[in-house]
């Protein structure tokens, strides 16, 4: 086999939804796509850096560049180890760990000639996924739940002082299953309490992450408390956060560009399921490559929230299908992405 190369590109991602009260930054976002190919297969990976982790493209690409000879050095089909080395050379940079444990996956895969899915054991059912309603102003609350007609689950954001109407708008227009991210949103137990309460009477599924990272000995004062199942995501970054949420969430979101891939994720399924903890998977704005690595180990979890290369406008690759929040995976070799 030759020896592995690795290449990147920069691409500018634009959501469908031009926000109105924009801030630039929210209608689009700079991904970066990795390719690393063995001369005749090659495996796509993705790095969609957040600021609230301390990451960003031009870190990433920095990285890339300075550490080209290392990456390419990497073990293809130990995944322990080259995550264990992914994580020393790249501590800094989640989004890239991520973008680089996917790409070794999907080449590892394509190298057996079988779908990664089938690789890592998950099946191709999995829960139908949410579609997220981003909350600009209220006015644009109708034309969005119309554009998200199909989907039966939605997902919204709450967590300012217009909780209540925002809810009031969504509540005029639909009756569909609603996830509430609250986005560390709310800062006193009492309200953290009034809100869920109110929330739990409207046909709310769960709350995501109620109160901020931070307060971690106040959310725990919900965990038994609480009519909803709390869901940790800003709290629930690596695998060596998952032990600390017992007895303070009901579960856990696993985000690839958090937790550095899928097989840190794929820790992080064990411990939940070893800590009682539900799991739900998540993702930031991301296109179909990220997406559909992550789709791979759906079938593990209890709720999705998959909706990444949906909400934009110009997704570079084709992979993972979602029809009204079904993920359909495909069954070609690796995580199942080609280029639009
Ligand atoms: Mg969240």
């Amino acid at each position: 086999m030759m020896k592995l190369a690795v290449s990147w590109e920069v691409k500018r991602i634009t959501t469908k939804f031009e926000f109105k009260i924009a801030r630039s930054a929210e209608s689009f976002y700079d991904v970066v796509i990795v390719k690393i190919t063995d001369g005749e297969q090659a495996g796509y990976g993705e790095a969609a850096p957040s600021r609230r982790y301390h990451d960003s493209t031009t870190q990433v690409t920095t990285l890339l560049e300075n550490l080209t000879n290392e990456i390419i050095s990497l073990p293809v089909q130990d995944a322990e180890l080259r995550q264990a080395k992914i994580e020393a050379l790249f501590s800094d940079s989640l989004s890239l760990q991520a973008a680089l444990d996917m790409a070794f996956w999907d080449l590892h895969a394509k190298q057996l000639g079988k779908p990664l899915h089938q690789v890592l054991a998950a099946e191709i059912e999995m829960p139908i996924s949410s579609y997220t309603i981003g909350i600009s102003d209220l006015d644009m609350i109708k034309p969005k739940l119309d554009e998200a007609i199909t989907y039966p689950i939605l997902k919204i954001k709450l967590g300012s002082p217009q909780d209540e109407e925002i809810m009031g708008v969504i509540r005029q227009h639909t009756d569909k299953i609603l996830r509430v991210d609250a986005n560390e949103g709310w800062k006193t137990v009492d309200e953290a309490k009034r809100r869920i309460e109110w929330l739990a009477g409207q046909n709310v599924e769960f709350i995501e992450q109620p109160m901020p990272a931070m307060q971690l000995d106040d959310i725990a004062k919900l965990h038994d408390w609480s009519p909803l199942p709390i869901v940790a995501d800003e709290n629930s970054v690596r695998p060596e956060d998952v032990p600390g949420l017992s007895g303070v969430y009901h579960g856990i979101n696993i985000k690839l560009m958090k937790c550095g891939g899928l097989t840190n994720a794929l820790k992080m399924v064990a411990l939940a399921q070893k800590h009682h903890l539900d799991l739900m998977m998540g993702c930031m704005v991301e296109t179909s490559v990220a997406i559909s690595a992550a789709a791979q180990i759906g079938s593990f979890m209890r709720w999705l929230d998959l909706d990444g290369n949906v909400l934009i406008a110009n997704d570079p690759f084709i992979g993972v299908g979602n029809v009204a929040g079904k993920l359909i995976l495909s069954n070609e070799p690796g995580i199942g992405v080609r280029r639009r």
